[in-house]
């Protein structure tokens, strides 16, 4: 055994879509979506040996055939968002949320939507004809984009994109989604079907954007019990995400059988974000990864928000490292130079300390999650026969 493979045994094929044009896609100074933090990812692979395997493959993802996208989107809007990508704005934009401050209209921007989203795609078709078990996509998760609106810093919903077409296809897909944010674009999406199940765990909306995805939001129709939120308190620690997410999503996943799973994987829960605020660490995201990752007969996984950049790049490097059953190693530690940044250039290790909240805040969210946990087990695991 290789030094800096776990003892744990993952076997299976990893891909990881990495698009080099699609990392240098730059949304402006201001704006805090930044397709670079993929690049500085494919950095810590680099320096802590983790993409060196046999069992690995990095493929460059080529732009998602038009006519897929209408699995999802309306014409009109994908017309508009084609007439924004040459960077022409009108007005008639706006209402499609397009021009916005959060979605602004940028040259390229039609492109950087078709190769995301064909990363995505291309991804899921690998999953199914079985030419890989697991694969990321970090410049994916798009989960706010609607099937007429830009919303969210999202434009294409590369998520409900490839579910669509894995359902057509004929395949159970769960989706999991452990982003900060509520994923409100794939939930509407599939809201009111049961061959998906859609599973959230985001701080509340509440507190934050996009202000929706409460406990009670659990399907309609045939979809009754398939939609399933986790809402949290601001200042849940990895203590609390885990409690809930435990408590909920290893059993519905089971019962539900998914033939593949699509996972965003937002590292804006992370205590650093400057968006979100959750307070996890790197080992509460760590251990939902591996979770995901176990759970998964097949999954694919995208890389969703994640606002501080040197966190969002080291949360994701470990994430792969689960996928992949590696142990990241540092071929750096004791050189002088090299490419450190960020804290870990002074700590030598992309995780953090353990660090737990306390006092009356640590109960209250405690409380909260106990609550929400015990609604979900009363209204929505019936459906799937567990209690
Ligand atoms: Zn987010």
């Amino acid at each position: 055994m290789k030094k800096n493979q776990t003892d744990e045994k993952i076997n299976g094929l990893n891909v990881l879509m990495f698009s080099d044009r699609l990392a240098s896609f730059d949304f402006g100074p201001t704006h805090p979506f930044k397709p670079i933090r993929a690049k500085q990812m494919m950095e810590l692979l680099t320096r802590y040996s983790l993409l060196q395997e046999k069992n690995q493959r990095v493929i460059d993802p080529e732009p998602i055939p038009e006519e897929f996208l209408y699995l999802f989107h309306d014409r009109a809007y994908i017309d508009l968002l084609k007439k924004a990508g040459r960077g022409d704005f009108t007005l008639d934009m706006l209402e499609a949320g397009l021009g916005t401050e959060d979605n602004p209209v940028l040259p390229g921007l039609y492109d950087f939507c078709l190769t995301s989203a064909g990363a995505t795609h291309q991804g899921a078709l690998m999953l199914i004809n079985d030419e890989a078990d697991r694969v990321f996509n970090p410049l994916g998760g798009f989960h706010h984009a609607g099937a007429a609106h830009a919303e969210g810093f999202c434009y294409v919903n590369d998520c409900a994109v490839a579910i669509m077409d894995l359902t057509r296809r004929g395949k159970r897909v769960a989706y999991i989604d452990i982003d900060v944010h509520f994923g409100n674009g794939v939930r509407d999406a599939f809201v009111n079907r049961n061959d998906v199940l859609c599973v959230s765990i985001h701080e509340s909306g509440a507190t934050i954007y996009p202000w929706s995805g409460f406990q009670d939001d659990i399907g309609e129709g045939e979809g009754r019990g398939y939609t399933v939120n986790i809402p949290l308190l601001q200042g849940s620690d990895d203590e609390v995400f885990l409690y809930a997410f435990e408590s909920v999503v290893p059993p519905l996943v089971a019962a539900f059988s998914p033939d593949v799973v699509i996972a965003v994987i937002g590292a804006d829960t992370h205590r650093d974000d400057p968006l979100g605020h959750l307070y996890l660490t790197t080992n509460g995201y760590e251990r939902a990864v591996r979770i995901i990752r176990d759970i998964s007969p097949k999954l694919l996984a995208t890389g969703g928000g994640g606002y501080n950049l040197y966190k969002t790049a080291a949360l994701w490097a470990l994430a792969w490292a689960s996928f992949c059953g590696l142990e990241p190693e540092d071929t750096f530690a004791g050189l002088i130079g090299g490419m450190m940044y960020g804290p870990e250039a002074q700590s030598g290790t992309l995780r953090d300390r353990p660090q737990a909240a306390s006092g009356a805040l640590k109960e209250q969210c405690l409380d909260h999650a106990r609550d929400v946990v015990a609604y979900l087990k009363k209204n929505v695991f019936p459906t799937h026969g567990i209690s």
